[in-house]
């Protein structure tokens, strides 16, 4: 744990859930044993975010999974960071990698919608990561550090934002990288930070994994000096399971 001290923990709950499904999520979430030195975030899909932000304890801050990229209007379909931030979320996932691969979203847009959420007082998970091949071509430094740079391009300042560094194939498959492999990612962002931002930010910035993330794999992964907490995906649907990731940092 390299950045700011604080472990940062964020469940991704994508599109998945149902009012009642929600309602036991949370329940369980509420009863949950959460260390207190551990941000915790967790992105309901849109349409629960009020459910959720009404239930759930004020312990866990709340994120949206996606946002629109400059203030609303006529976008149909689209949610606004004003519209995000009036039911009381804190946080976006931005650049994820369902976003880029199955919807399209390039690094631009995605370093548009970070510097919009972020003028407006949200605080981004800037996600990035590489495919499998692009491991297996030995590209993943530099996959990663170009959706870096677009983000770098676009936002005055680094203060809010996470990293999430997650490797695609690891994503949703239950093969985790290996605290190795996530480590080794983690020292090369961090570097790429202080080389291309500043010291001070390659400092401060957390850099959380996410892929496969459970509550089996997390306690290793979280010794890893640069490893700043996790983005969960499957294992945040399970909330004692998302307690023991949380505790995990211990
Ligand atoms: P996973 O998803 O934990 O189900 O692999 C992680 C994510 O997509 O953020």
């Amino acid at each position: 744990m390299a950045g700011t001290g604080k472990f940062f923990v964020g469940g991704n709950w994508k599109c998945n859930g149902t009012k009642d499904s929600i309602r036991k999520l949370v329940a369980d979430l509420n009863s949950a044993k959460l260390e207190v030195d551990v941000d915790v975030v967790v992105a309901p899909p849109f349409l629960y975010l009020d459910q959720v932000k009404s239930s759930l304890t004020d312990r866990i801050e709340l994120s949206s999974q996606n946002s629109w990229v400059g203030k609303g209007g006529a976008f149909t379909g689209e949610i606004s960071v004003e519209q995000l931030k009036d039911i009381g979320a804190t946080w976006v996932i931005l650049g994820h990698s369902e976003r880029r691969h199955v919807i399209g979203e390039d690094d631009q847009f995605i370093g548009k919608k970070a510097a919009y959420a972020l003028s407006e007082g949200l605080g981004v998970i800037a996600c990035i990561g590489e495919k499998l091949e692009e491991r297996e071509g030995g590209k993943t430094f530099d996959v990663c550090f170009q959706q870096l740079k677009a983000f770098a391009d676009a936002v005055p300042s680094w203060d809010k934002i996470v990293v999430a560094y997650e490797p695609v194939w690891a994503i949703g498959t239950g093969k985790v990288a290996s605290p190795e492999q996530a480590q080794e990612v983690h020292v090369a962002v961090r570097d790429w930070l202080k080389q291309n931002v500043s010291a001070e930010v390659a400092s401060k910035t957390r850099i959380i994994y996410g892929g496969s993330v459970n509550g089996g794999n997390s306690a290793e992964l979280a010794k890893k000096e640069d490893i700043d907490g996790f983005l969960v995906g499957g294992a945040s649907l399970k909330g004692p399971e998302f307690a023991t990731i949380v505790n995990s940092v211990t």
